[in-house]
């Protein structure tokens, strides 16, 4: 079987990986890819919004499926665009991709059907925001309905910088026309963790948990990021957070899309906060998180292509996902200055360490080949990832990947799954 991944960071990477053992792919293509999947798939210079031409290469290389596992690309409706050209593609359809695409009708979404998330108004008109802050409490949350990035999130302490974020959001559109529409979510605090899925449209089937880092800095401090690292499982996720999440949380957001006439088959991510009161939906997305996807996956022991074929012909009541019983963490390298201003195009020494390897892996995310060899191509430049009995071993294993590698300007947090001792 011939497969096409639609991306080129260090997801695509892990999710390339994973397809390249399964004993039914015989040749793995990436659009665009980049030089870590260039070592195990053929790369082609396609951009991933560049959906007439994935589709014309699909066509003309018989591909026999197309993984679509970034936001932009599911939301946009390539994977509509595929199917309407007769092939197949994993992911999420556009009416579906909504979920993601648009923070205002997942909260809708979660309202109609109970599901457990943030009290939260939606607004269209940033005059009626700001009415509405001038009697909320504080902190509170503002988030641009469309996608951002991952940037679209503001927690406002007090209503000055409240009313700074809609008018940023809305008015000057620092996220573009995802700043359209606002939600105004009430703050929770608690642990959060990361839970991915496979939905075949009816039937959901929960993967491992796990526990990404966002921000720049040690100790959870600086700007946001893509995510600095991950761990996988989480060990705040226990069988009672299991269980009412599979009760109030997952099936019922898989029925109410259905409901809708939005069929979801694909990956939901949910990310769940853990508040005294229980497990409250953060966020959906729909599609493998990044960094997420680099410690689940290599701990799936599933063929993914056949997982992923039984998400689209609707069998996944057929397949019992099984996970090996040890733990990864992974580590972000990233350029110094991300994820502001960074330079590229530094050498990156060390990477043939990770050849071989099946408890260590060495997921590029911004990374191109040159004639100098491969160099630093993006913000976040690697993501380490080490397997261990534990969370404590993974950790101390990763670690000691990290320095395998050398490229000037190397940054990394150094508590990735910190968190782990507190459990
Ligand atoms: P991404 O898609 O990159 O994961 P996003 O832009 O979709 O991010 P969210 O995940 O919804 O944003 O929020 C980003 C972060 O903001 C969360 O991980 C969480 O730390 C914080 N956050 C979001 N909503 C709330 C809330 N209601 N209360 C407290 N913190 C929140």
């Amino acid at each position: 079987m011939k497969v096409l991944i639609v991306g080129g960071g260090g997801r695509e990477h892990a999710i390339a990986y994973s397809v390249s053992k399964s004993r039914k792919v015989s040749k793995i293509y990436c659009a665009p890819g980049n030089a870590g999947i260039g070592m195990i798939a053929e790369c082609v210079p396609i951009g991933a919004m560049e959906f007439d031409k994935i589709a014309a290469f699909a066509k003309e290389k018989e591909i026999d499926l197309t993984i679509v596992a970034m936001d932009d690309p599911l939301v946009g409706g390539l994977v509509d665009r595929l199917e309407e050209a007769g092939l197949r593609a994993f992911g999420p359809r556009k009416n579906a991709a909504i979920l993601e695409g648009s923070k205002a009708f997942s909260k809708d979404l979660m309202k109609k059907y109970n599901i457990p998330t943030a009290a939260y108004e939606n607004f269209d008109d940033p005059k009626a925001a700001l009415a509405y802050l001038e009697t909320a409490d504080f902190p509170i949350v503002l988030k641009a309905d469309g996608l951002a990035l991952g940037k679209g999130v503001l927690i406002c302490q007090d209503l000055d910088e409240a009313k700074t974020g809609v008018k940023e959001i809305m008015e000057d559109k620092k996220f573009g026309s995802a700043g359209n529409r606002l939600v105004i979510e009430e703050f929770m605090t608690g642990r959060e963790v990361s839970v991915l899925s496979f939905v075949d449209g009816k039937n959901i089937r929960i993967m491992t948990s796990a526990q990404d880092h966002k921000r720049a800095g040690d100790g959870d401090t600086g700007l946001n990021t893509g995510g600095m690292g991950t761990f996988s499982p989480s060990p705040f996720y226990t069988e009672e957070v299991d269980s009412f999440c599979r009760k109030y949380i997952y099936q019922p957001t898989v029925d109410a899309m259905l409901a809708e006439g939005r069929e979801f088959k694909g990956v939901i991510f949910f990310g769940l906060m853990l508040t005294e009161k229980g497990p409250r939906v953060l966020e959906y997305n729909a599609r493998f998180g990044d960094p997420e996807a680099q410690v689940v996956l290599p701990r799936m022991k599933n063929d993914i292509i056949e997982v992923m074929e039984a998400c689209i012909d609707g069998t996944l009541d057929q397949i019992d996902l099984e996970f090996e019983d040890n733990a990864a963490v992974c580590v972000v390298l990233a350029s110094d200055g991300y994820p502001v201003k960074y330079e590229k195009g530094f050498v990156i020494q060390g990477l043939e360490k990770f050849e071989g390897q099946d408890s260590y892996f060495c997921f590029h995310a911004g990374t191109a080949k040159t004639e100098k060899g491969i160099v630093t191509n993006g913000g976040r430049v690697l993501g380490v990832t080490a397997k261990g009995d534990d969370l404590k071993e993974a950790r101390k294993n990763a670690y000691a990947a990290t320095e395998w590698i050398t490229f000037e300007n190397k940054y990394m947090r150094h508590d990735i799954g910190k968190a782990i001792d507190e459990a």
